[in-house]
């Protein structure tokens, strides 16, 4: 019986007519009587508070007042017509309004007799009113059970006006606690309970919707939270498991001669412990036979090129090919320089790749692909052409991740037998937090610390009116032999308007800094790709000054000599396109800055934008508040927003649960894979029944 009442359809529960029924399935997508029991409030007001009507104050804030209504009449014609009552208690007068119902209620109500009344006010004409006030006897309503915390459901304008009020709400789900009498299963092992001393399933499903004291629900709030994450987390760990022990991959056995020789006889710097550590990492999942998917962090600057170029040496050594993708043309060239240089030293094969690749020389890589002779393609999308066809592609590396959909990533896996290894290399630094849930089914390595010697980068936030102060300072750093970067945003909306600025701009600063002794680059998305290049390499090579771009020098540049790094307009950039930017400078050994430029105006979240830029350089630290300025699905993109539609968790306030949750989730799994002990058969019932009600292919699709 229980089980089958917990599956019934809303339509059968108290309270609920078949035309409520219909606004609750669509607006809140609750079906059953379980989804009922499962949807939280989402905060709870104190109902042992009454006010008094000349304490009325705010507007559009719930209160409860005693009092009586002395008249009723109905006002207005055809839509504007509305029921009037005139509600006063020993302090004053004020109206309650209905627009629809009108003559039920108008019958229903009595007058000069005491009710509590519960609801919004307005003020309107003079005069505080409640619309669609909820209404109680305060005879019945001293009989009735009150909290201090009484549960607020989410609402919608819709389920309002169709009577489904959050007291509807409340007693449905009353009655069906009083149906089941506590007969519902627990989810979670009795091991866990007590480890963790968590209440139990019906203890906690009860004190979220009525809570006994504040402790009672802290309590219950922890146990659902918890319970909420573990399922994301075991499910995402499971498959990572799986990928592990089915999709084979080639299995690299030894580290080879390639690496040995570099690592001894050639690495241009020792290591930092976290690269020698990610190292270590990627050795072990290409040393075993499952196929490796593992995500690279490191801040801009953290050294990550060698960390790549190290592991596609353990791919060659066990005679494998390699290829690194990168989202643009100019950095897949950066990177092919960089890799050429240390692949010489070592007699390695490496060509480059892109679209703007003349056809003569496509052939001849094409050729040396399929035959074997070419052990390293560096390149853009054009790596994922059909006609590029690999001898034995061993392992894919893409290099800043965000610009490729996963289903790019698995366009590699077809060109062979088995999928490559992948390395997917990412500066832009998500919240570990954000990472365990979203990447949850890829391993994770981070570079946590840069390279010795690095100076940390001054940033200044000055606005638009000290603009001679700004030129000064970059005349004194160009005399003194460095090199400047000026950003203008680039948003597509207002293109038009974007590069007037950006013109302007240059123009201004041709004027500040006439030639001979400066020279001046311009870069933009409009330019062709060959002229970027052109002025790009001009720069790179020294030849100017000031490179006046968009933001098409946002990702991996790398000019060691450039120190200053000016961002115009910098309230309209988000934060992780702000610290990226910044991470084109202090490349080199000289004290570099970054200057924000901004308007006096500021919206409150470009303040904190500003201000967390100039307090720190801590890559994670700024996505934290990026994330909590944003919110998660905005930060991910929408596609993935689907993994943070949590009920009751919150995946910014509530990580330590959240590593809590993928602890037990590891733990569980490694000692009981399959879930079939004794101990974890209520975990296994609550994942299959997670899976069959798709809540939990919700998370990962
Ligand atoms: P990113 O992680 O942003 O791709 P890079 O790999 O481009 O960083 O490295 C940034 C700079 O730091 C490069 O000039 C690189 O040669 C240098 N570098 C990397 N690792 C070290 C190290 N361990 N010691 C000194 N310099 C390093
Ligand atoms: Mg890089």
């Amino acid at each position: 019986m229980r089980s089958d009442f917990l599956h019934s359809p809303i339509d059968y529960l108290k309270g609920i007519t078949p035309s409520r029924a219909a606004l609750i399935k669509k607006e809140l997508g609750i079906f059953t009587a379980r989804d009922m029991l499962h949807f939280f409030p989402y905060r709870y007001l104190d109902r042992t508070e009454y006010l008094k009507i000349n304490q009325l104050q705010n507007t559009n804030v719930e209160v409860q007042i005693i009092g009586k209504i002395t008249h009723l009449k109905v006002v207005g014609q055809q839509r504007g017509k509305r029921l009037v009552a005139t509600f006063t208690d020993d302090t004053g007068t004020m109206e309650l309004v209905w627009f629809r119902g009108i003559k039920w209620i108008h019958d229903s109500l009595k007058i000069n007799t005491p009710y509590v009344i519960f609801g919004k006010t307005t003020f309107f004409n003079g005069v505080f009113s409640m619309p669609h006030p909820e209404m109680e006897l305060l005879e019945k309503h001293k009989s009735s059970l009150r909290s201090a915390m009484q549960p607020m459901y989410r609402s919608t304008e819709k389920l309002n006006s169709g009577g489904v009020t959050n007291r509807v709400i409340s007693t449905c789900i009353q009655h069906i606690f009083e149906t089941i009498q506590g007969r519902i299963a627990e989810t979670l092992s009795s091991e866990m309970l007590q480890n963790l001393k968590l209440p139990s399933k019906p203890d906690a499903l009860f004190n979220i919707h009525f809570p006994q004291s504040q402790a009672h629900l802290v309590r219950a709030q922890y146990r659902l939270k918890f319970e909420e994450l573990f399922y994301i987390q075991l499910q995402l760990v499971r498959k990572n498991k799986i990928h592990k022990s089915k999709i084979k991959g080639y299995q690299f056995e030894k580290i080879g001669n390639y690496f040995h020789d570099f690592y001894n006889h050639h690495l241009p710097f020792e290591l930092t412990e976290a690269q020698k550590r990610v190292v270590k990492e990627i050795r072990n999942d290409l040393g075993s036979n499952a196929q490796m998917n593992r995500l690279l962090q490191g801040d801009v600057g953290s050294g990550k090129t060698i960390v790549a170029f190290l592991s596609m040496l353990i791919a060659l050594g066990n005679n494998f090919q390699a290829c690194l993708m990168a989202p643009t043309e100019i950095l897949a060239t950066q990177h092919y320089h960089g890799l050429s240089e240390w692949a010489e030293k070592i007699g390695i094969s490496i060509k480059l790749l892109t679209g703007s690749t003349k056809t003569s020389e496509r052939k001849i890589i094409h050729e040396a692909l399929e035959d074997g002779s070419l052990q390293i393609l560096v390149g853009t999308h054009a790596i994922l052409e059909d006609k590029v066809q690999f001898k034995n592609l061993g392992l894919a590396i893409v290099d800043e991740q965000h610009r490729f959909g996963v289903e790019q990533r698995s366009k590699l896996w077809l060109k062979n037998k088995f999928p490559p290894h992948i390395l997917v290399m990412t500066a832009t630094p998500i919240p570990r937090t954000l990472a365990m849930s979203v990447y949850g089914d890829l391993d994770i390595s981070v570079i946590d610390e840069l390279p010795p010697g690095r100076k940390s980068i001054q940033t200044m936030h000055r606005y638009d009116s000290h603009r001679l102060q700004l030129f000064y300072f970059m005349r004194e750093e160009i005399k003194k032999g460095r090199q400047v970067y000026v950003v203008y945003p680039l948003i597509e909306e207002s293109e038009k308007m974007d590069y007037k600025d950006l013109e302007d701009g240059y123009h201004s600063i041709v004027r500040e800094f006439p030639l001979p002794d400066c020279q001046v680059s311009i870069v933009h998305g409009k330019m062709k790709s060959a002229d970027k290049e052109y002025e790009m390499n001009r720069f790179v090579k020294g030849e100017t000054q000031i490179m006046v771009a968009t933001t098409v020098i946002e990702v991996g540049v790398n000019v060691p000599n450039a120190t200053v790094m000016v961002i115009e307009s910098a309230e309209r950039f988000g934060l992780s396109q702000l610290h990226q930017l910044r991470g084109r400078v202090g490349r080199g050994a000289d004290q570099s800055y970054c200057i924000l430029m901004t308007g006096h105006k500021l919206s409150n979240d470009a303040k904190i934008r500003m201000q967390t830029m100039v307090r720190t350089t801590d890559g994670f630290e700024i996505a934290e508040v990026d994330l909590k300025l944003r919110g998660p699905g905005d930060l991910m993109g929408t596609q993935q927003s689907g993994v943070l539609n949590l009920r009751i968790a919150d995946i910014v306030k509530d990580t330590e649960i959240l590593k809590l949750a993928r602890n037990y989730a590891f733990a569980i799994l490694n000692e009981d894979p399959a879930l079939e002990s004794e101990k974890n058969i209520p975990i296994r019932r609550t994942f299959e029944n997670l899976v069959k009600r798709r809540e939990i292919w919700e998370y990962i699709s």
